[in-house]
Protein backbone atom coordinates (compact mmCIF):
# COMPACT_ATOMS: atom_id res chain seq x y z
CA UNK A 1 0.00 0.00 0.00
CA UNK A 2 1.05 3.81 -0.58
CA UNK A 3 2.01 5.47 2.89
CA UNK A 4 0.20 7.28 5.06
CA UNK A 5 1.81 10.30 4.65
CA UNK A 6 1.99 12.53 7.96
CA UNK A 7 2.27 15.87 6.16
CA UNK A 8 -0.83 15.41 4.03
CA UNK A 9 -2.72 14.35 6.64
CA UNK A 10 -1.68 17.25 8.88
CA UNK A 11 -2.56 19.31 6.26
CA UNK A 12 -6.13 17.93 5.80
CA UNK A 13 -5.26 15.85 2.86
CA UNK A 14 -6.40 12.42 1.89
CA UNK A 15 -4.17 10.66 -0.37
CA UNK A 16 -4.80 8.83 -3.26
CA UNK A 17 -4.61 5.41 -4.63
CA UNK A 18 -3.74 6.17 -8.45
CA UNK A 19 -5.08 3.44 -10.69
CA UNK A 20 -4.25 6.20 -13.45
CA UNK A 21 -1.50 6.41 -14.00
CA UNK A 22 0.96 9.20 -14.53
CA UNK A 23 -1.33 12.02 -14.55
CA UNK A 24 0.23 15.42 -13.54
CA UNK A 25 -3.59 16.26 -11.70
CA UNK A 26 -2.55 13.61 -9.12
CA UNK A 27 1.15 14.37 -8.76
CA UNK A 28 2.63 11.68 -11.30
CA UNK A 29 4.03 7.91 -10.28
CA UNK A 30 5.89 7.22 -7.36
CA UNK A 31 9.50 7.45 -7.49
CA UNK A 32 11.88 4.51 -7.09
CA UNK A 33 14.38 4.54 -4.17
CA UNK A 34 17.30 4.94 -6.92
CA UNK A 35 15.83 8.01 -8.50
CA UNK A 36 15.10 9.92 -5.21
CA UNK A 37 18.49 8.94 -3.62
CA UNK A 38 19.79 10.43 -6.83
CA UNK A 39 17.68 13.75 -6.56
CA UNK A 40 18.41 13.96 -2.70
CA UNK A 41 22.08 13.18 -3.70
CA UNK A 42 22.52 16.47 -6.20
CA UNK A 43 20.84 18.97 -4.30
CA UNK A 44 23.87 18.79 -1.39
CA UNK A 45 26.16 21.10 -3.55
CA UNK A 46 25.79 23.14 -6.57
CA UNK A 47 27.25 22.75 -9.87
CA UNK A 48 27.12 25.55 -12.56
CA UNK A 49 23.98 24.44 -14.63
CA UNK A 50 24.64 24.71 -18.29
CA UNK A 51 28.04 22.15 -17.51
CA UNK A 52 25.21 19.87 -15.35
CA UNK A 53 23.32 20.01 -18.69
CA UNK A 54 25.81 19.26 -20.84
CA UNK A 55 27.37 16.28 -18.70
CA UNK A 56 23.85 14.80 -18.27
CA UNK A 57 22.99 15.45 -21.66
CA UNK A 58 25.57 13.42 -23.01
CA UNK A 59 25.02 10.29 -20.83
CA UNK A 60 21.56 10.28 -21.88
CA UNK A 61 22.19 10.75 -25.11
CA UNK A 62 24.98 7.58 -24.91
CA UNK A 63 22.11 5.52 -22.40
CA UNK A 64 19.21 6.20 -25.18
CA UNK A 65 21.17 6.02 -28.51
CA UNK A 66 20.48 8.96 -30.01
CA UNK A 67 22.38 12.63 -31.01
CA UNK A 68 22.12 14.65 -27.87
CA UNK A 69 19.69 15.03 -25.35
CA UNK A 70 18.37 18.46 -22.89
CA UNK A 71 16.66 18.11 -19.61
CA UNK A 72 13.53 20.33 -19.61
CA UNK A 73 10.82 20.55 -16.67
CA UNK A 74 8.56 18.05 -18.93
CA UNK A 75 7.26 17.48 -22.40
CA UNK A 76 5.31 20.61 -22.42
CA UNK A 77 8.53 22.90 -21.92
CA UNK A 78 10.30 20.47 -24.25
CA UNK A 79 8.05 21.64 -27.02
CA UNK A 80 8.10 24.99 -26.08
CA UNK A 81 11.63 25.35 -26.25
CA UNK A 82 12.16 23.13 -29.17
CA UNK A 83 9.89 25.22 -31.41
CA UNK A 84 10.82 28.97 -29.48
CA UNK A 85 14.70 27.29 -31.38
CA UNK A 86 12.92 26.61 -34.46
CA UNK A 87 11.70 30.26 -35.00
CA UNK A 88 14.68 32.37 -33.23
CA UNK A 89 17.74 29.78 -33.42
CA UNK A 90 20.75 31.20 -31.91
CA UNK A 91 19.55 34.90 -32.61
CA UNK A 92 19.82 37.56 -29.61
CA UNK A 93 17.46 39.85 -30.75
CA UNK A 94 14.59 37.51 -31.60
CA UNK A 95 15.42 35.07 -28.59
CA UNK A 96 14.67 38.24 -26.25
CA UNK A 97 11.29 39.31 -28.57
CA UNK A 98 9.93 35.85 -28.32
CA UNK A 99 7.09 35.91 -28.69
CA UNK A 100 6.28 38.65 -30.72
CA UNK A 101 9.27 37.85 -32.85
CA UNK A 102 7.13 35.05 -33.84
CA UNK A 103 4.57 36.82 -35.77
CA UNK A 104 3.66 35.71 -38.64
CA UNK A 105 5.29 32.56 -38.34
CA UNK A 106 3.45 29.18 -38.75
CA UNK A 107 3.63 25.80 -37.42
CA UNK A 108 2.26 22.98 -39.63
CA UNK A 109 0.45 19.78 -37.90
CA UNK A 110 -2.38 17.58 -39.52
CA UNK A 111 -5.55 17.57 -38.73
CA UNK A 112 -5.12 14.12 -36.42
CA UNK A 113 -2.28 15.47 -34.95
CA UNK A 114 -3.89 17.86 -33.07
CA UNK A 115 -3.99 17.72 -28.87
CA UNK A 116 -4.89 19.38 -25.75
CA UNK A 117 -0.51 19.82 -25.73
CA UNK A 118 -0.86 22.85 -28.64
CA UNK A 119 -0.89 25.23 -25.96
CA UNK A 120 2.81 24.76 -25.55
CA UNK A 121 3.47 25.00 -29.24
CA UNK A 122 1.44 28.42 -29.59
CA UNK A 123 2.81 29.69 -26.41
CA UNK A 124 5.72 30.94 -28.68
CA UNK A 125 3.52 33.08 -30.53
CA UNK A 126 3.53 31.06 -33.57
CA UNK A 127 0.01 29.92 -35.52
CA UNK A 128 -0.97 26.76 -35.83
CA UNK A 129 -2.16 25.71 -39.24
CA UNK A 130 -3.93 22.47 -40.04
CA UNK A 131 -3.61 20.35 -42.94
CA UNK A 132 -5.72 17.39 -43.99
CA UNK A 133 -9.06 16.01 -42.22
CA UNK A 134 -9.52 13.51 -39.25
CA UNK A 135 -8.54 10.67 -41.04
CA UNK A 136 -6.49 11.28 -43.69
CA UNK A 137 -3.57 13.64 -45.20
CA UNK A 138 -1.97 14.17 -48.34
CA UNK A 139 1.98 14.86 -49.32
CA UNK A 140 0.68 17.16 -51.28
CA UNK A 141 -1.16 19.29 -48.38
CA UNK A 142 2.18 19.82 -46.84
CA UNK A 143 4.05 20.64 -49.63
CA UNK A 144 1.98 23.65 -50.56
CA UNK A 145 2.56 24.80 -46.94
CA UNK A 146 5.95 25.25 -47.19
CA UNK A 147 6.65 28.31 -47.40
CA UNK A 148 9.38 31.13 -45.41
CA UNK A 149 6.83 31.31 -42.72
CA UNK A 150 6.87 28.20 -41.67
CA UNK A 151 8.84 27.43 -38.09
CA UNK A 152 8.20 23.69 -38.29
CA UNK A 153 6.15 21.02 -38.67
CA UNK A 154 4.52 19.24 -35.70
CA UNK A 155 4.01 15.69 -35.57
CA UNK A 156 2.47 12.67 -33.59
CA UNK A 157 3.19 8.80 -32.95
CA UNK A 158 0.05 6.45 -32.98
CA UNK A 159 -2.62 8.29 -34.68
CA UNK A 160 -4.39 6.46 -37.13
CA UNK A 161 -5.68 7.41 -40.83
CA UNK A 162 -4.49 7.92 -43.93
CA UNK A 163 -1.72 10.15 -42.25
CA UNK A 164 1.57 11.46 -43.35
CA UNK A 165 4.03 9.29 -42.08
CA UNK A 166 7.19 10.95 -40.07
CA UNK A 167 9.50 10.14 -43.13
CA UNK A 168 7.25 11.39 -45.66
CA UNK A 169 7.21 14.74 -43.86
CA UNK A 170 10.75 14.77 -42.93
CA UNK A 171 11.46 14.01 -46.51
CA UNK A 172 9.16 17.41 -47.19
CA UNK A 173 9.84 19.58 -44.82
CA UNK A 174 13.63 18.99 -45.17
CA UNK A 175 14.20 19.50 -48.80
CA UNK A 176 12.02 22.83 -47.82
CA UNK A 177 14.95 23.48 -45.20
CA UNK A 178 12.32 23.34 -42.12
CA UNK A 179 12.73 21.61 -38.64
CA UNK A 180 10.51 18.63 -37.58
CA UNK A 181 8.64 18.76 -34.09
CA UNK A 182 7.95 15.63 -32.71
CA UNK A 183 5.95 15.44 -29.54
CA UNK A 184 6.67 11.50 -28.24
CA UNK A 185 5.57 12.68 -24.56
CA UNK A 186 3.75 9.66 -24.22
CA UNK A 187 5.35 7.18 -26.96
CA UNK A 188 9.08 7.04 -25.33
CA UNK A 189 10.39 4.63 -24.06
CA UNK A 190 10.38 1.74 -25.64
CA UNK A 191 13.62 3.08 -26.71
CA UNK A 192 13.69 1.74 -29.91
CA UNK A 193 10.50 3.65 -30.45
CA UNK A 194 12.72 6.66 -30.04
CA UNK A 195 15.72 5.96 -32.17
CA UNK A 196 12.79 4.80 -35.20
CA UNK A 197 12.30 8.36 -34.57
CA UNK A 198 15.67 10.17 -35.06
CA UNK A 199 16.22 7.75 -37.58
CA UNK A 200 13.06 8.74 -39.30
CA UNK A 201 14.19 12.08 -39.55
CA UNK A 202 12.70 13.87 -36.51
CA UNK A 203 14.73 17.49 -35.84
CA UNK A 204 13.79 17.26 -32.09
CA UNK A 205 11.84 14.57 -30.13
CA UNK A 206 9.63 16.05 -26.86
CA UNK A 207 9.84 13.40 -24.24
CA UNK A 208 7.96 13.24 -20.50
CA UNK A 209 10.35 12.38 -18.37
CA UNK A 210 7.47 11.34 -15.81
CA UNK A 211 5.44 9.13 -18.00
CA UNK A 212 6.63 6.05 -19.04
CA UNK A 213 10.25 6.44 -17.82
CA UNK A 214 9.13 7.26 -14.24
CA UNK A 215 11.53 10.07 -13.62
CA UNK A 216 10.51 13.22 -11.88
CA UNK A 217 6.81 14.05 -13.20
CA UNK A 218 8.51 17.77 -13.64
CA UNK A 219 11.07 16.46 -15.92
CA UNK A 220 11.65 16.20 -19.77
CA UNK A 221 13.96 15.05 -22.21
CA UNK A 222 14.19 17.07 -25.69
CA UNK A 223 16.59 15.13 -28.14
CA UNK A 224 18.09 16.51 -31.15
CA UNK A 225 21.44 17.30 -32.84
CA UNK A 226 23.63 18.89 -31.09
CA UNK A 227 23.91 22.30 -32.33
CA UNK A 228 20.08 22.20 -31.60
CA UNK A 229 20.31 21.39 -28.13
CA UNK A 230 23.32 23.67 -27.59
CA UNK A 231 20.55 26.62 -29.16
CA UNK A 232 17.88 25.55 -27.24
CA UNK A 233 20.01 25.88 -23.99
CA UNK A 234 20.04 29.77 -24.89
CA UNK A 235 16.30 30.04 -24.58
CA UNK A 236 16.06 28.05 -21.28
CA UNK A 237 19.17 29.42 -19.11
CA UNK A 238 19.41 32.06 -17.02
CA UNK A 239 23.27 32.71 -17.95
CA UNK A 240 22.73 36.55 -16.91
CA UNK A 241 26.67 36.38 -16.77
CA UNK A 242 29.83 38.41 -17.37
CA UNK A 243 31.61 37.65 -21.11
CA UNK A 244 34.65 38.67 -18.80
CA UNK A 245 34.83 36.15 -15.71
CA UNK A 246 32.05 33.25 -16.82
CA UNK A 247 34.45 30.25 -18.16
CA UNK A 248 34.48 28.39 -20.79
CA UNK A 249 32.62 24.91 -20.08
CA UNK A 250 34.65 22.58 -18.19
CA UNK A 251 32.37 19.61 -19.86
CA UNK A 252 32.81 20.73 -23.55
CA UNK A 253 35.40 23.54 -23.77
CA UNK A 254 33.34 25.58 -25.30
CA UNK A 255 32.53 29.03 -25.10
CA UNK A 256 29.88 30.39 -22.54
CA UNK A 257 26.86 30.24 -24.13
CA UNK A 258 25.00 33.66 -23.21
CA UNK A 259 21.34 33.31 -23.32
CA UNK A 260 19.91 35.62 -20.99
CA UNK A 261 16.47 35.16 -19.88
CA UNK A 262 14.29 33.36 -23.23
CA UNK A 263 11.29 32.44 -23.10
CA UNK A 264 12.31 29.56 -21.48
CA UNK A 265 13.09 30.58 -18.06
CA UNK A 266 9.63 30.08 -16.46
CA UNK A 267 10.95 26.52 -17.42
CA UNK A 268 13.70 26.01 -15.42
CA UNK A 269 15.11 22.88 -14.21
CA UNK A 270 16.39 22.24 -10.73
CA UNK A 271 19.35 19.85 -10.17
CA UNK A 272 17.59 17.29 -8.46
CA UNK A 273 15.53 17.00 -11.78
CA UNK A 274 18.57 16.37 -13.81
CA UNK A 275 19.54 14.03 -11.36
CA UNK A 276 16.63 12.68 -10.98
CA UNK A 277 15.67 11.69 -15.27
CA UNK A 278 19.56 10.99 -15.55
CA UNK A 279 18.71 8.19 -12.68
CA UNK A 280 15.33 6.79 -14.15
CA UNK A 281 16.68 6.79 -17.77
CA UNK A 282 19.49 4.50 -16.45
CA UNK A 283 17.35 2.26 -14.18
CA UNK A 284 15.10 1.86 -17.17
CA UNK A 285 17.90 0.84 -19.76
CA UNK A 286 19.58 -1.32 -17.65
CA UNK A 287 16.20 -3.36 -16.75
CA UNK A 288 13.30 -2.22 -19.18
CA UNK A 289 11.26 -4.96 -17.78
CA UNK A 290 11.41 -4.14 -14.62
CA UNK A 291 7.85 -3.39 -13.65
CA UNK A 292 6.36 -5.61 -15.59
CA UNK A 293 5.62 -8.35 -13.19
CA UNK A 294 4.32 -5.93 -10.74
CA UNK A 295 1.91 -4.48 -13.23
CA UNK A 296 0.63 -7.74 -14.33
CA UNK A 297 0.23 -8.91 -10.95
CA UNK A 298 -1.65 -5.90 -9.67
CA UNK A 299 -4.02 -6.03 -12.78
CA UNK A 300 -4.60 -9.97 -12.11
CA UNK A 301 -5.48 -9.00 -8.15
CA UNK A 302 -8.13 -6.26 -8.83
CA UNK A 303 -9.28 -8.88 -11.91
CA UNK A 304 -9.61 -11.28 -9.48
CA UNK A 305 -11.72 -9.10 -7.40
CA UNK A 306 -14.04 -8.39 -9.99
CA UNK A 307 -15.27 -12.28 -10.57
CA UNK A 308 -17.32 -11.55 -7.92
CA UNK A 309 -19.63 -9.13 -10.10
CA UNK A 310 -20.79 -11.44 -13.15
CA UNK A 311 -22.68 -8.37 -14.87
CA UNK A 312 -19.27 -6.22 -15.51
CA UNK A 313 -17.09 -7.49 -18.32
CA UNK A 314 -13.46 -7.25 -17.55
CA UNK A 315 -10.77 -7.27 -20.15
CA UNK A 316 -7.32 -6.99 -19.85
CA UNK A 317 -5.88 -4.74 -22.88
CA UNK A 318 -3.03 -2.42 -23.25
CA UNK A 319 -2.17 1.15 -23.44
CA UNK A 320 -0.20 1.40 -26.32
CA UNK A 321 1.39 4.77 -26.47
CA UNK A 322 2.75 3.93 -22.74
CA UNK A 323 3.16 0.43 -23.24
CA UNK A 324 1.77 -1.04 -20.66
CA UNK A 325 -0.84 -3.20 -19.89
CA UNK A 326 -4.24 -1.76 -18.49
CA UNK A 327 -7.77 -3.71 -17.32
CA UNK A 328 -10.92 -2.11 -18.95
CA UNK A 329 -13.87 -2.82 -16.87
CA UNK A 330 -17.10 -2.65 -18.97
CA UNK A 331 -20.42 -1.61 -16.86
CA UNK A 332 -23.33 -2.78 -17.86
CA UNK A 333 -25.09 0.79 -16.91
CA UNK A 334 -23.04 2.54 -19.43
CA UNK A 335 -21.72 5.92 -19.01
CA UNK A 336 -23.81 7.11 -15.86
CA UNK A 337 -22.63 4.04 -14.11
CA UNK A 338 -19.45 4.75 -14.72
CA UNK A 339 -19.58 8.59 -14.01
CA UNK A 340 -21.06 7.58 -10.72
CA UNK A 341 -18.60 4.92 -9.82
CA UNK A 342 -15.47 7.30 -10.20
CA UNK A 343 -17.69 9.82 -7.61
CA UNK A 344 -18.18 7.18 -5.42
CA UNK A 345 -14.33 5.87 -5.63
CA UNK A 346 -13.26 9.44 -5.47
CA UNK A 347 -15.68 10.19 -1.88
CA UNK A 348 -15.16 6.72 -0.52
CA UNK A 349 -12.05 5.47 1.46
CA UNK A 350 -9.51 5.03 1.11
CA UNK A 351 -9.50 7.65 -2.08
CA UNK A 352 -9.39 6.23 -5.85
CA UNK A 353 -8.64 7.59 -8.68
CA UNK A 354 -9.18 5.39 -12.11
CA UNK A 355 -8.66 6.57 -15.64
CA UNK A 356 -11.98 7.44 -16.79
CA UNK A 357 -10.86 8.23 -20.47
CA UNK A 358 -13.28 5.87 -21.98
CA UNK A 359 -15.90 6.55 -19.33
CA UNK A 360 -18.10 7.94 -22.02
CA UNK A 361 -18.22 4.34 -23.57
CA UNK A 362 -19.52 3.07 -20.08
CA UNK A 363 -15.86 1.54 -19.70
CA UNK A 364 -13.60 2.98 -16.66
CA UNK A 365 -9.64 1.64 -17.31
CA UNK A 366 -6.92 0.63 -14.37
CA UNK A 367 -3.72 1.99 -15.12
CA UNK A 368 -1.03 0.01 -12.72
CA UNK A 369 1.45 2.32 -13.05
CA UNK A 370 0.94 4.27 -10.38
CA UNK A 371 -0.38 0.99 -8.15
CA UNK A 372 1.66 0.50 -5.16
CA UNK A 373 2.00 -3.21 -4.29
CA UNK A 374 -1.72 -4.25 -2.62
CA UNK A 375 -3.93 -1.72 -4.17
CA UNK A 376 -4.67 -3.34 -7.03
CA UNK A 377 -6.36 -5.73 -4.62
CA UNK A 378 -8.02 -2.57 -3.11
CA UNK A 379 -9.01 -1.14 -6.00
CA UNK A 380 -10.92 -4.52 -7.19
CA UNK A 381 -12.39 -4.84 -3.80
CA UNK A 382 -13.85 -1.31 -3.70
CA UNK A 383 -15.60 -0.94 -7.37
CA UNK A 384 -17.10 -4.77 -6.59
CA UNK A 385 -17.95 -3.47 -3.35
CA UNK A 386 -20.05 -0.23 -4.82
CA UNK A 387 -20.92 -2.41 -7.72
CA UNK A 388 -22.96 -5.08 -4.98
CA UNK A 389 -24.61 -3.06 -2.48
CA UNK A 390 -28.19 -2.39 -3.59
CA UNK A 391 -27.75 1.29 -2.30
CA UNK A 392 -26.05 3.39 -5.53
CA UNK A 393 -27.08 6.64 -4.59
CA UNK A 394 -24.50 9.03 -3.59
CA UNK A 395 -24.02 11.61 -0.84
CA UNK A 396 -25.98 11.98 2.42
C1 LIG B 1 1.80 14.11 -21.34
C2 LIG B 1 1.92 14.76 -22.68
C3 LIG B 1 2.62 15.96 -22.83
C4 LIG B 1 3.20 16.73 -21.65
O1 LIG B 1 4.15 16.03 -20.93
P1 LIG B 1 4.71 16.66 -19.57
O2 LIG B 1 5.98 15.93 -19.33
O3 LIG B 1 3.66 16.40 -18.53
O4 LIG B 1 4.91 18.12 -19.78
C5 LIG B 1 2.74 16.49 -24.10
N1 LIG B 1 2.21 15.87 -25.17
C6 LIG B 1 1.52 14.71 -25.06
C7 LIG B 1 0.96 14.07 -26.29
C8 LIG B 1 1.34 14.12 -23.81
O5 LIG B 1 0.65 12.99 -23.69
Amino acid sequence: MGEDVGMYHDLGLRSIVNAVGPATRLGGLPLSATVLAAMSEAVAANVRMDELEEAAGAELARLLGVPAVYVTSGASAALTLAVATCVAGTRPGAIEALPFSAAGRRVIVQHAHRDPYDHAITAVGVTLTEIGYPGSTYPDELARELDDSVAAVLWRPGREGELLSLRTVAELAGSAGVLVVVDAAMDAPPVDRLQQLVSDGADLIAISGGKAFRGPHTAGLLCGNADLVAAVALHHQDMDIRAQTWQPSEITGAQPLRGRHGLGRGMKVGREQIAGMLAAVREFVTEPTRWDAHYASELADCAAKLTQCPTLSVAHGRNDHLNVPVLEIGLPGGPPEADRIVRLLDAGEPRIHVDEGAAWRGVLTINPMGLHPGEGTVVGQRIAEIIMSADHTEGP
